[in-house]
């Protein structure tokens, strides 16, 4: 049973379905010029165009790339340029825009961070007294992938542009898309990042969406693909499958939130069911995933746990839930959540359980079954 689905996602059979006739029919390569080359290219302009729609945008670019953290890296490294005087990111965001950010700071450019509120989404205050005229780059997520707050960025922006209208605003969007609205000509972004593997696409695709008045440099050089964007061969069946696994998910936006809500909520139901039974009312539990956070993630801490510890004993059970407690998955710790200001105790027992539409009702049952009984022989081992 997978319930680590905002680390990744299985690919949508229908999906799959359509590779082998792609693979049949459109295997050439988008830059030749033949028949079968023009048919290529034909095809993967037309799913550009489609993303945009299902990013909201009427006019724009979109540059196809080959995950979301290189979609990051080129609005990030592709915007700033020797004259960018500040630049602003907030300190829940992923490695991949967190750790541009540091590199940038290591290269000289004056970079802040802003910190969370206690319900992980941006300190609207903080934002506010770091927000100066002098910013020209802010990197904002959309949802966060540790505890699914979201940020509310419109009014971001709205705030950002009114301090310094020529402000350039970027937003990852990557477990936003295909499961809440998305409408980047409503929120006003100048840029925004999806990935194709968290919607049941495939690994190793992303695209970043460009503003047309905004000029970015390229950060791989070769043969110009992408309008010089992004060289490399075009990835036709990774673009096909963002693209339809954009619209198999935008198609069915409001049924999925409402199952998934529902999972989420049936799961917290069955955890304290499980807790009342068989004498387990010395299990405490905390969560830090408020209310109008996205349902597709759940952050989850057990007192006095060792979350490492209980997701190893999940996955003797075939039972596969993510890790809350790393920055990475080496280094231990948690930059989101100790920027929450949650505790070293809370931290070390947090998980992160993250559903997707594929999960079932009798599948969140055993999961809070299974789970509670591994924190209760924990318990009993430690004491
Ligand atoms: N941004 C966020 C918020 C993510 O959750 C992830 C993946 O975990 C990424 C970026 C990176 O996506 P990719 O795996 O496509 O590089």
């Amino acid at each position: 049973m997978f319930f680590d689905n905002a680390s990744t996602t299985k690919i949508d059979e229908k999906i799959i379905d359509k590779f082998k006739t792609l693979n049949e029919e459109n295997f050439y390569n988008a830059g030749a010029l033949y028949k079968g080359g023009m048919s290529s290219k034909y095809l993967i302009e037309s799913w550009r165009n489609d993303m945009l729609n299902l990013l909201g945008a009427s006019i724009g670019k979109i540059v196809f790339t080959g995950s979301a953290t290189e979609a990051n890296n080129l609005a990030m490294l592709g915007f700033v340029k020797k004259n960018t005087r500040k630049i602003l990111v907030s300190m829940g965001e992923h490695p991949s825009v967190y750790n541009t950010a540091k590199e940038l700071k290591d290269r000289g450019f004056n970079v802040d961070f802003v910190k969370l509120g206690s319900d992980g989404k941006i300190d609207f205050e903080d934002f506010k007294s770091k927000m100066t005229e002098d910013v020209d780059f802010v990197s904002i997520m959309h949802v966060s992938n540790e505890t699914g707050a979201i940020n509310n960025i419109k009014n971001l922006v709205d705030y950002a542009k009114n301090i310094n209208p020529k402000i350039v605003f970027h937003c990852d969007g990557v477990q936003a898309f295909g499961k809440i609205k998305v409408d980047v000509e409503d929120f006003g972004v100048d840029m925004y990042t999806v990935s194709a593997h968290k919607i049941h696409g495939m690994k190793g695709v992303g695209a970043l969406y460009i503003r047309s008045e905004i000029a970015l440099k390229p950060i791989i050089f070769g043969g110009g693909q992408e309008s010089g964007l992004r060289s490399g061969t075009e990835n036709l069946l990774g673009i096909y499958s963002l693209v339809e696994a954009g619209k198999i998910a935008i198609d069915n936006l409001q049924n999925n939130y409402d199952y998934v809500s529902e999972l989420k909520n049936n799961f917290l139901s069955e955890l304290d069911k499980s807790i009342q039974l068989n004498d387990n009312k010395n299990i405490k539990y905390y969560l830090h995933s408020c209310k109008d956070n996205s349902p597709y993630v759940l952050s989850i801490s057990f007192d006095k746990c060792r979350a490492e510890t209980i997701l190893n004993m999940l996955s003797d059970k075939n039972i596969f839930v993510g890790n809350g407690s790393a920055c990475s998955s080496k280094k231990r710790g948690n930059r989101v959540l100790e920027n929450m200001g949650i505790s070293a105790n809370e931290i070390e027992g947090n998980l992160r359980v993250s559903f997707c539409k594929n999960n079932t009702m009798q599948e969140v049952s055993i999961l809070a079954k299974e789970l509670i009984d591994c924190v209760s022989e924990y318990i009993r081992r430690a004491r």
